[in-house]
């Protein structure tokens, strides 16, 4: 396990699995007797109840975070179920340990390409930052006149760079994603994302809600090659959801009340300038957060 006070220092021991990654969220093992991601058979993803904002590990976790995250990202793996994906059936002797059940995916290893797959439909967060100053979204030029929260004319896909564990992802260009994977591959991510997200936000729309925007993660199947769906998809930590009455019926800043941790980046926002450690999130601003995300849960599957 990693040194206390770094992600994954709580991974628990997993009978038949071997802890060998944690980033921000998620702790990663591969089979007993296998050495590491680049060799293991399969991958076992445990998701934490650890929270992050701004790429930081905050404290406390968001009880049962892990869980709620997991049963979203295989309910979304099923709706999306012509779309190549990394979950793998148990068998040949790989079983799920019954403590990690409900929040660990089996998955199939992938050769993952260094690019966080990013579409928004909608002007927010840091797109809104950007926008205020130059009229651009990750250099995409958008019409005159937006304001925050506002639809985009189209949804547009705005790649970021993967960072090492302890750096920030950067906004790169599509060019730049040419560059690190080549044309060919860049084009069918920049597609795949495009196509995945318009389908989920339709998804999302009979449910009530607004899928604003969202960040996939693919890889290589190191058979077949095949561009495939991996990490976590469309969960509250990925994406930005919003209340669609909320919001075509209140005004201004009041109608993105979302589904996410945006709470938990509004309070840190407020009581942190993003320098040393962040400071200990209040009981009810985790309590706050895990209602959010039992309701988007209930509101989407139920
Ligand atoms: P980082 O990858 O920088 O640690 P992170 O903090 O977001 O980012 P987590 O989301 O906590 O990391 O951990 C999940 C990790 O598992 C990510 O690095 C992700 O790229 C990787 N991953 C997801 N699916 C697969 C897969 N099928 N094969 C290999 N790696 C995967
Ligand atoms: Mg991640």
């Amino acid at each position: 396990a990693a040194a206390a006070g770094l992600p994954g220092s709580d991974a628990a021991a997993l009978p038949g699995w071997t802890h060998v990654y944690s980033g921000k969220v998620r702790d990663l093992y591969v089979p007993e007797g296998q050495t590491g991601l680049a060799d293991a058979t399969a991958v076992l993803v445990v998701a934490s109840d650890r929270v992050s904002a701004f790429d930081f590990v905050l404290e406390p976790g968001i009880p049962a975070k892990g869980a709620l995250l997991t049963q979203l990202s295989l309910w979304w793996f099923d709706q999306l179920d012509d779309f190549a994906n990394h979950l793998l059936e148990p068998g040949d002797g790989i079983t799920v340990p019954a403590s990690v059940r409900d929040r660990a995916m089996l998955v199939k290893p992938l050769d993952m390409f260094p690019i966080e797959c990013v579409v928004r439909g909608y002007l927010v967060g840091s797109g809104w930052v950007e926008y205020q100053a130059s009229g651009t979204v990750c250099d995409v030029p958008l019409p005159a006149g937006l304001t925050s929260g506002d639809r985009l004319p189209e949804p547009i896909y705005t790649p970021a760079f993967k960072a090492e564990l302890g750096d920030h992802d950067e906004n790169i260009s599509y060019e730049r994603t040419v560059e690190l994977v080549g044309e060919d591959v860049a084009s069918r991510l920049r597609d795949l994302s495009l196509d995945v997200y318009a389908r989920a936000a339709a998804i999302a729309e009979e449910h009530g809600l607004i899928l604003a925007d969202t960040k996939f993660e693919f890889g290589a199947d190191r058979t077949t090659g095949e561009i495939t769906l991996a990490d976590e998809v469309l969960t509250s930590d990925s994406s930005r959801y919003w209340d669609a009455t909320v919001y075509a019926t209140a005004d201004g800043g009041n109608r993105t009340e979302s589904f996410d941790k945006q709470i938990v980046r509004d309070w840190l926002s407020a009581h942190w300038d993003k320098t040393g450690t962040p400071p200990e999130l209040p009981a009810d601003v985790v309590e706050r957060t895990a209602g959010r995300y039992r309701e988007l849960i209930e509101r989407l599957t139920d």
